[in-house]
C-alpha cells in the first residue's frame, strides 16, 4: 500500500514524487514508457527562474540564451538581446532522468513500462490498475495524482473532463551552424502558431513548429526551407510529434485525486511552455496533499484548495495568454508585417526589454502594456474583432481580474523557500 500513486514520470510527476518522498510519504510512480525521457518532444527552453528553482542539476543545461531573433514572413527580423541570461536550453531527457533519479534516491518507487489503464475508488483511497509487459496488476494507494501529460483518456475516465482544444507540435533534431535562437511568425509556415530553430550543443539544434494541425507537414516545409537556406544540413530527420492543450480542465481535483501539469492544461497557450507552470502547480499539489494527509482530510472540498491556489497563481496568465493566442491565430501575413513595422520603427521592443517587471514566464503585463500602444493595435484589431467575443467584452473581463492578480506574479521563490 502506497500513500500516493503518481501516473506519469514527466517533469511534473518526477518533481512531485521527490517532494512527497522528501516529506516522508511512500510514493509509487507509474510510467508507460520503458525508459524515462525516451521519445520526448520538447525544445527544453526554460526561464532562469524555472532553472534556479527546479532544475535538479546544472549538467542538464545545453546552452544559455541571452538573445533571440523574431522573424516575419518577409524575412525581416527583430533581435531581442539582454546582457543577462534570459533562458536556458536544457536537455529535456536528461532533465527528466535527473528529476526521477533524485526522487528515487529520496525513496520514491518507480514502475517503468507500466501503463495505468484505470483506477477504482475504494473507501481509503484508490485501486490502480496497471498493465505491465502484458500483465495486469493492481496496486493500492491513499491518493492518486494524474500527471500523464496531454492526450491520455485517464482524466476523462476518472470524471475530470477533457480538454478539447489543442495545438499540434512537431520537432526534430538537426545539424546546424546556428548560434542564436530563431522564432518564425508566419501563418504559412506555422498556421496559428510559430516555428523555431534552436541551437542546442555544438553543431546541433532543434527545428520545430506548433500550429493548428498537420504539424508534421508544416515541419517538413520548414526543413525544406532551412536546407535551401543552408541553415540546416539535409538528411534523414527523426520527427517527433506532440500537442499543446489550449484551456484547462474544469475540475482538477476530486476526493483523494489531483490532476497536475499538462494533463490539467497548465501550459502557456502563447508559447506552449509547460515545464515551469507544471512544476509550480506540482509544488502546490504537494503542499495540499501533505496538509490533507496531516489533517486526515483528503475530501474533494479540502482538495478544491489545490485548484483555487493554482488558479490564483497562474489562472489569469493562462486566460490572458489564451486570449492573445486566439487573436494571433486570426492575424494575416500582412498584419504580422504591420505589427513588425510598428514595433521596429517605434522601438517598443527595447522599452519592453527594459521594464523592471519584464518576465520570460508571465506575459500578462506585456500583453496589457502592448494593448496600450495604439501603433501596435492599428491594423490588427479590426472593428469586427473588437466587438466580437474576443474583443471588448473579453478585454473588460480580463482587465477587471488584472489588479488582484498582479501580486501573484511576485517571485515564486517566496513560495518554494
Ligand atoms: C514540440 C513541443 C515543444 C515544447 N517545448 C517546450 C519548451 O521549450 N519549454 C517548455 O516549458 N515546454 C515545452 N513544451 C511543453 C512541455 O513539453 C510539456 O508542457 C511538459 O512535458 C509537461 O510535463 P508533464 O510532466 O505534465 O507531462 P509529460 O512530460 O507529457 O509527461 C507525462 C508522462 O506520463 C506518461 N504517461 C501517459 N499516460 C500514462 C499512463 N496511462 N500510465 C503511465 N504513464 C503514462 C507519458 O509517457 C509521459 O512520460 C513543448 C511541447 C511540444 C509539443
Amino acid at each position: 500500500l502506497y500513500d500516493v500513486s503518481i501516473v506519469g514520470a514527466g517533469p511534473v510527476g518526477n518533481y512531485l514524487a521527490y517532494r512527497l518522498a522528501r516529506l516522508g510519504y511512500e510514493v509509487a510512480v507509474f510510467e508507460a514508457k520503458e525508459a524515462i525521457g525516451s521519445q520526448v518532444c520538447c525544445t527544453g527552453i526554460i526561464s532562469r527562474e524555472c532553472h534556479d528553482l527546479f532544475s535538479p542539476s546544472s549538467n542538464v543545461v545545453l546552452r544559455e540564451a541571452r538573445s533571440a531573433k523574431f522573424i516575419v514572413p518577409s524575412g525581416r527580423y527583430l533581435r531581442l538581446a539582454k546582457n543577462t541570461v534570459q533562458a536556458y536550453i536544457i536537455d529535456r531527457a536528461a532533465f527528466d532522468i535527473a528529476l526521477a533519479k533524485r526522487a528515487q534516491e529520496t525513496g520514491a518507487r518507480y514502475f517503468l513500462q507500466s501503463k495505468v489503464t484505470d483506477a477504482l475508488r475504494e473507501r481509503e483511497g484508490w485501486q490502480v490498475e496497471v498493465s505491465s509487459a502484458g500483465q495486469r496488476q493492481t496496486l493500492n494507494s491513499g491518493a492518486l495524482v494524474i500527471a500523464c501529460g496531454f492526450g491520455s483518456s485517464l482524466p476523462q475516465q476518472l470524471g475530470r473532463g477533457k480538454i478539447g482544444n489543442f495545438l499540434a507540435g512537431a520537432q526534430t533534431e538537426v545539424n546546424t551552424g546556428l548560434d542564436e535562437v530563431e522564432i518564425y511568425f508566419d501563418q504559412e509556415l506555422a498556421p496559428g502558431g510559430f516555428a523555431w530553430l534552436v541551437p542546442t550543443s555544438m553543431g546541433r539544434g532543434l527545428a520545430g513548429v506548433i500550429c493548428r494541425h498537420n504539424a508534421r507537414l508544416c515541419l517538413e516545409g520548414l526543413l525544406s526551407r532551412f536546407t535551401a537556406e543552408d541553415k540546416v544540413n539535409s538528411g534523414e530527420f527523426d520527427i517527433r510529434q506532440g500537442a499543446i492543450p489550449l484551456g484547462t480542465l474544469p475540475r482538477t481535483y476530486a476526493e483523494r485525486l489531483l490532476v497536475v501539469g499538462e494533463a490539467a492544461g497548465q501550459v502557456k497557450p502563447t508559447t506552449g511552455g509547460g515545464i515551469y507552470f507544471g512544476l509550480l502547480c506540482a509544488e502546490i499539489a504537494a503542499d495540499n496533499l501533505h496538509q490533507g494527509f496531516a489533517s486526515g482530510d483528503l475530501s474533494s472540498s479540502r482538495l478544491a484548495r489545490y485548484q483555487k491556489e493554482w488558479q490564483a497563481r497562474i489562472g489569469y496568465e493562462l486566460r490572458l495568454d489564451y486570449w492573445a493566442h486566439k487573436i494571433y491565430s486570426k492575424v494575416t501575413q500582412g498584419q504580422i508585417e504591420h505589427l513588425f513595422e510598428a514595433i521596429r520603427s517605434s522601438k517598443i521592443h527595447e522599452q519592453f526589454l527594459n521594464w523592471e517587471d519584464f518576465s520570460f514566464d508571465y506575459h500578462g503585463e506585456l500583453i496589457f502594456r502592448a494593448l496600450r500602444q495604439p501603433r501596435l493595435l492599428a491594423g490588427i484589431i479590426t472593428p469586427r474583432l473588437l466587438f466580437s467575443s474576443l474583443g471588448v467584452p473579453a478585454l473588460v473581463q480580463l482587465a477587471l481580474r488584472r489588479n488582484g492578480k498582479r501580486a501573484n506574479t511576485t517571485s515564486a521563490k517566496e513560495r518554494v523557500s
